[in-house]
């Protein structure tokens, strides 16, 4: 579903992605590990194009992202097309940025309604659906504020799913919450990894990433170091930089 080749990112003088290679499979659950710095962010936004690449390509769902193919020519796509491309993607961020005067099922049929076009009665009964499987049947009519942040996060998740993405990007969803309203986030995101979504999830979680990732990509400055089965990058990891960024976490 993912085919990302040499990618290339730099900020003026500044190289921060330094030729990334990684595929994921439809269905398949990627945990991406790494020092602060290493790019990880910036590589999931090249994926939803927030960022445009220097130099390589990225792929998702048969597509080059920022680009169509025209007449055996590739061609840049118009701010619409990137739209329609961006469509496939759902993203998480570490900060929520739900709407505050907007109500929970509001924030969710906004982008399918406003950016989409759907009817409002499909995208409330989806919403609906959603709200369900990240266990907020019942705030449905409650605003932001009036949530904890593990059910923002959770309300967040929610809005991401309902655009119906091939692919959902998590950067980091879990680092700006309280401890104790970790888990119930990590246990919606387990769930959907079981019921097939394709995800790429950076974060911090090192159980989440034993449990739920099919594999586990860990990167350091700008580089993919070591890719792999959970139990071989995180149980026997043979790069240096991997072990000692793991060392920290025993
Ligand atoms: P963290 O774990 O702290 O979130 P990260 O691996 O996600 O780190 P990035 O946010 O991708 O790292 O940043 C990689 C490098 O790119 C950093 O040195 C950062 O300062 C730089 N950088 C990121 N975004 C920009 C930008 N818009 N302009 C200039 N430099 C940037
Ligand atoms: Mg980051």
């Amino acid at each position: 579903l993912v085919r990302a080749r040499n990618v290339h990112k730099s900020f003026d003088q500044l190289e921060v992605l330094k030729g990334i290679d990684l595929d994921v499979m439809p269905g398949e659950v990627v945990v991406v590990l790494g020092p602060s710095g290493s790019g990880k962010s910036t590589f999931l936004r090249c994926i939803n194009h927030l960022e445009a690449i220097n130099k390589g390509f990225i792929e998702v769902d048969g597509e080059q992202i920022g680009y169509r193919l025209r007449k055996d020519r590739l061609e840049k796509l118009s701010s619409n097309g990137i739209a329609s491309q961006r469509r496939k993607i759902g993203m998480v961020f570490q900060q929520f940025n739900l709407y505050p005067h907007m109500t929970v099922l509001q924030n969710i049929v906004e982008a399918p309604i406003g950016v989409h076009g759907e009817s409002r009665t499909a995208a409330t009964e989806n919403a609906l659906r959603l709200l369900e499987r990240v266990g907020l049947s019942e705030k449905a009519g409650s605003y932001p504020r009036q949530l904890s942040g593990g059910q923002q996060q959770r309300v967040a998740i929610a809005r991401a799913l309902a655009i119906k993405p091939k692919l959902m990007l998590f950067d980091e969803p879990t680092s700006a919450l309280d401890p104790e309203l970790v888990g119930e986030v990590l246990s919606t995101m387990r769930d959907l990894a079981k019921q097939g979504l394709t995800m790429i999830v950076v974060t911090h979680e090192i159980g989440f990433a034993r449990e739920a990732a099919d594999r586990v990509v860990f990167m350091d400055g700008g580089s993919v170091v070591e890719m792999g089965k959970p139990e071989d990058v995180l149980g026997n990891p043979q790069h240096p930089r991997t072990q000692a960024f793991l060392a920290r976490f025993l």
